[in-house]
Order: structure tokens, then C-alpha cells, then sequence
């Protein structure tokens, strides 16, 4: 899991688009249709908590893990008492919300929201580019509902409740139980100490042999609670089982970070600092990966730093 790091300047703008639709296109079509099965039905206190544009826009706005499920609740209580367990009613709200959510997703807006988001690679796997393009015909990551419609109908226009993903990690996320699934916009692997680390010794890996038997890599952590996050995950997207598929790169990048230790990239540096401002620039040139720091940018690049921490520094 990488964290999208949103600054306040991002959650701004993306704010004002949400304003801006809200006004323009969202707010009729969900008076007409999600307002109009409340009100049909007299279910007068769930349209105390989402039934004016300003709730919209608050519903809309709702940042962070907390605050998503304290509303989601707060609003499933009023309505299913209210709609007596009415399946027809729970149905109808589903269907409306789920069209709203709909419209929204194929509007302009849901582009530019994204483009200010500006994740290239899913936060889920780290491994697919999730590129948006605005112009022509468009292409977008998909959302991924991180509260589902199902439960929470009332979060499926809610902006950050959806994760840009790629579809893999979307159609693979099929339980809607988030219990020790971190949320993207507020957690990652990083704050629980998780890293993907080698099973066996490198040499032990460089062994053709061995390799093709074995599994490479595993996740791990020294933190005590990471283990229910680590088997979460695994069960949700089945990242260690999809990440020893990468077996060819994985064995590339054992090689590289095997060659390019510390004294080598020493050694080169003294001989091209003439060329090369940084021996960190050259470091990451020798191992093949741009900035790897960037995880949101960049395919693996978890992966690849966590093993290079692991082989070049781990005692
Ligand atoms: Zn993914």
C-alpha cells in the first residue's frame, strides 16, 4: 500500500471542482432521483443528514478513514431504521446513488480531480501505471470504492472514499470488510515497518537452480500488529503471490544491487564526478530504477528500495 500524500493545496482544488460540480450537474440529478426516493417515502431523518446541496457538498468532501465511516454509519442507522428493512427501498437508494456515482465518473471533472491527484501507479499494487489523459479519448485509473456501494450507498460520490486503481486491484478488492486494510489517502506499508524482503540469502538466489523453484520474496515486519495487515492484503490484491511473478525482475535487480554495492558506486563516482553532480544519481542510474523514493510514480519501486535497503544495509 503507498500512501497518495495529498497536500492542503491539492485537497483545495480538488474541493473546488467538487463545488463547482455539485453546481453545475451533480445537485439536480440527485434532488430528482436520490432525494425523490427519500421524500416518496417519508424518510424524513435520512433526509435531515444528506438532503440539502450543503450536506451534498459536505457528504462530498469528507476526508479521511474516521470521518467516511463515522458518516457511513450515522446514516445507515437513520435510514434502516426509518426504511424498516425495506429491501425495495435499500435497492432503489443503491440504483440512485450508484448513477450519480456513474454520471460523476464520466464527467471532465472526475479527469481533472484525478490529474490533480497525479498518481501514475496504483496504490494498491505499486506495480501497474494508472495514467490519466484528459484530451481525446480519455483514459483514467479505475476508482475503487474503498468503503463499498453495497454497504454505504451514501459514500459512492463521497470523492475520497474512491481510490484511483488500476483494475486488476479494483475487481480483486471483492471484500468489502476493510478491517486491517489500510486506507490510501492517510496510510502505507511504511508506517507498519512492512517491507518485501528476500526469503534466502543471495547467493543462495543466484543459484538458477534454486530459483526456479523458489519463491523470492515475502513481506515482513519487525511491528507486532503488522501481521493481520500483511495477511489482509494478501487476501485482498494477493501481492506476495502476484510480486514473485516478477521473478525476472526481481533476479535483475538482486544482480544489480550484488554489483553495485557502496565501494563500487564509490569507485565510479571518483572516476565521472566530472559529469555527475550527485552519487545518488548515479546510484540510481546503476540499479536501474528513477527515483525510487517516488513510489507513487514509479512501478515496484517499493519493492526495489526495500531490497536495496535490505541487501546493503540490514546488518
Ligand atoms: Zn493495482
Amino acid at each position: 500500500m503507498i500512501k497518495i500524500n495529498l497536500s492542503i493545496n491539492q485537497i483545495e482544488r480538488i474541493n473546488s471542482i467538487i463545488d463547482n460540480d455539485i453546481d453545475s450537474f451533480l445537485w439536480k440529478g440527485y434532488n430528482e432521483c436520490v432525494l425523490e426516493v427519500l421524500r416518496s417515502n417519508k424518510l424524513t431523518q435520512t433526509l435531515e443528514l444528506i438532503g440539502t446541496k450543503e450536506k451534498l457538498k459536505e457528504n462530498c468532501k469528507i476526508f479521511g478513514r474516521k470521518k467516511l465511516l463515522a458518516f457511513g454509519n450515522k446514516v445507515k442507522t437513520v435510514f434502516e431504521i426509518e426504511s424498516a428493512n425495506n429491501l425495495t427501498i435499500k435497492e432503489k437508494i443503491k440504483k440512485e446513488f450508484t448513477k450519480q456515482y456513474t454520471n460523476f465518473s464520466h464527467r471532465a471533472c472526475a479527469y481533472e480531480i484525478l490529474s490533480i491527484i497525479n498518481a501514475s501507479v496504483c496504490p494498491y499494487c505499486n506495480r501497474l501505471y494508472t495514467f490519466t489523459v484528459e484530451e481525446g479519448k480519455k483514459t483514467r485509473p479505475e476508482f475503487d470504492h474503498f468503503y463499498s456501494k453495497d454497504d454505504y450507498p451514501w459514500l459512492a460520490i463521497s470523492i475520497y472514499n474512491l481510490i484511483p486503481s488500476c483494475g486488476i486491484c479494483n475487481k480483486s478488492k471483492s471484500s468489502k470488510d476493510t478491517i486491517n486494510l489500510l486506507y490510501p489517502y492517510e496510510e502505507s506499508f511504511e508506517e507498519y515497518d512492512i517491507h518485501f524482503n528476500l526469503i534466502d540469502t543471495v547467493p543462495l538466489l543466484l543459484d538458477e537452480m534454486n530459483i526456479k523453484k523458489k519463491r523470492l520474496v515475502k513481506m515482513c515486519s519487525k511491528n507486532a500488529d503488522a501481521s493481520r495487515i500483511i495477511n489482509k492484503h494478501n487476501n485482498c490484491f494477493k501481492l506476495e503471490d502476484i510480486y514473485n511473478e516478477h521473478r525476472e525482475f526481481i533476479i535483475d535487480l538482486i544482480k544489480r544491487i550484488y554489483i553495485f554495492n557502496d565501494d563500487c558506486i564509490e569507485s565510479i563516482y571518483q572516476s565521472y564526478n566530472d559529469i555527475i553532480d550527485d552519487i545518488d544519481d548515479l546510484r540510481s542510474m546503476s540499479l536501474g530504477t528513477l527515483p525510487y523514493h517516488d513510489y507513487l510514480n514509479t512501478p515496484l519501486a517499493k519493492l526495489t528500495n526495500d531490497l536495496i535497503e535490505q541487501m546493503l544495509y540490514d546488518d
